[in-house]
């Protein structure tokens, strides 16, 4: 039976690689059948903080792997008096050993502390004690083989693989230990994670072996994540918390689909498919190992797919959070469900991302039209004044209807040497407040002839 897991540590934003990475596991085991824990890296305890991981489980909730539907969250941390015994059982059995040298020390025999650790302490049987870490024994012959099925079957020569610190002073294990440690008690059978973690792999399977597993895992490293310059991507340099890009109004059926493409592509020519598609179709001896770039524009561009491929229904509900405070502070007494919804249908075709549905309807129910003053500046030039003048009297008298609003204000613009393009431009800037936005007569029309009539007086004033 395929056992996969995830292991997130919770030492800041969850990131949007490993987001891939719960999905990709997730993926195996809906497939397989299998089962996926989850398991919360938390041992840096200087490092870790409870909210963190209410992030990590909430976010992956988003993503619909919900709470309930797989086993744990298991605290690493609850685990540790089994890593320290593993540490013990290694001692013991003659395969580690314990070591009191300094990073000086070290550096001042090897002239430089990168090649790892020489040896220095294997023979000389030091017993515990203050500042002596417990080492693992490499093997100093042969080679450690690893099965990845992304990348075939890398080789590591053993006598490259340094003696490596299990254990501190203090007895607790370091984090190459306590993962295998669980990994083996927990009975995983493939290990899906970042590319960086590769080099951990021969010692962690040297680990396996040594620990008396009768089989290693199936390791599957997925593919770093780069921007657009090709770099790794990173938390300070790009937009990497998942969070962020569920605050902003992406949908998580369109980060779901976009974070698969992360190394993976679904059969055929589209790439925005249905989740049962990726569901029935997902196989980790599919997914390349080269980097995968971790476009925003595409990602936007695929949110903007999902959006209009919502009902009207599913739409007003999904814009829902961002008409109401804290996002649209005013909305606590001024919003209009049924003002929004003769708009929504407009705003649903035009949105990448929901967060922007604010500045497009804000106009509707704010006291006054928000004013953007470049906007007003440049809106409000030359033959502006007369023409609102014009299209306040005659938007008094004309039916209220976007189609006659359209054509009166064609007149009005031809009266002022103004192509129709040209003399909507102050309309919009009176009303909505903006330059750009909803299909400007139709909205008009939702917000009525005397809502319109009193802001392009105030404007034309
Ligand atoms: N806690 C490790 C990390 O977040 C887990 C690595 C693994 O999946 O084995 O990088």
């Amino acid at each position: 039976r395929v056992r996969v897991r995830f292991a997130p540590s919770p030492t800041g934003i969850f990131h949007v690689g490993g987001a891939r990475s719960a999905l990709f596991n997730w993926l195996v085991a809906l497939r397989t059948g299998g089962d996926f824990v989850l398991r919360i890296e938390d041992t840096d305890a200087s490092r870790n903080r409870p909210e963190w991981t209410d992030g990590i489980i909430s976010a992956l909730d988003w993503l619909g792997i919900s709470p309930g539907r797989y086993e744990g969250p298991v605290l690493q941390s609850s685990r540790a008096d089994r890593h320290r015994a593993a540490a013990v059982r290694l001692r013991e059995a003659g395969l580690a050993y314990f070591c009191d040298c300094t990073r000086e020390a070290l550096a001042e025999r090897t002239g430089n502390a990168q090649h790892g650790y020489d040896g220095f302490c294997r023979d000389r049987g030091l017993e515990p004690g203050p500042g002596r870490a417990l080492r693992f024994r490499t093997p100093d012959e042969g080679a450690t083989t690893v099965r990845d099925l992304i990348r075939g079957t890398p080789e590591f020569p053993n006598d490259t693989i340094e003696d490596f610190v299990i254990a501190r002073a203090d007895g607790s294990a370091v984090f190459l230990l306590a993962n295998v440690v669980d990994d083996l008690e927990m009975g995983i059978t493939h290990v899906i994670r970042g590319e960086e973690h590769l080099s951990n792999t021969p010692k962690q399977q040297l680990l396996w072996t040594a620990l008396g597993a009768a089989e290693p895992p199936v390791w599957a490293h997925v593919p770093v994540i780069v921007n657009e310059k090709r770099q790794k991507l990173s938390k300070r340099r790009d937009k990497v918390a998942l969070e962020s890009y569920r605050d902003e109004g992406y949908l998580a059926g369109a980060m779901k689909n976009y974070l698969m493409l992360l190394g993976w592509a679904p059969p055929g020519e589209d790439e925005i498919v249905p989740w049962e598609t990726i569901e029935s179709t997902f196989d980790l001896a599919d997914v390349k190992p080269s980097p995968a770039f971790f476009d925003e524009k595409k990602l936007r561009s695929f949110n903007g797919e999902y959006i209009r491929a919502l009902s009207v229904e599913e739409f007003i509900s999904a814009v829902g959070p961002w008409l109401a405070p804290p996002a649209a502070p005013w909305a606590a007494d001024a919003f209009d469900a049924d003002v929004f919804a003769a708009v929504a249908g407009l705003a649903q075709s035009r949105l990448s991302v929901l967060s922007e549905i604010v500045p497009m309807v804000d106009f509707l129910f704010l006291p006054e039209a928000p004013v953007d003053d470049a906007a007003w500046a440049k809106a409000m030039k030359g033959p502006a004044t007369d023409l609102l003048t014009d299209v306040h009297d005659l938007f008094g008298k004309v039916e209220w209807d976007a189609e006659t609003l359209k054509t009166t204000l064609t007149e009005i613009g031809e009266r002022h040497g103004l192509k129709l393009a040209k003399a909507q431009a102050p309309v919009r800037v009176a009303v909505t407040g903006r330059t750009v936005g909803l299909p400007l007569f139709e909205s008009l029309e939702v917000f009525g002839r005397e809502a319109t009539r009193r802001r392009i007086a105030a404007a034309r004033d």
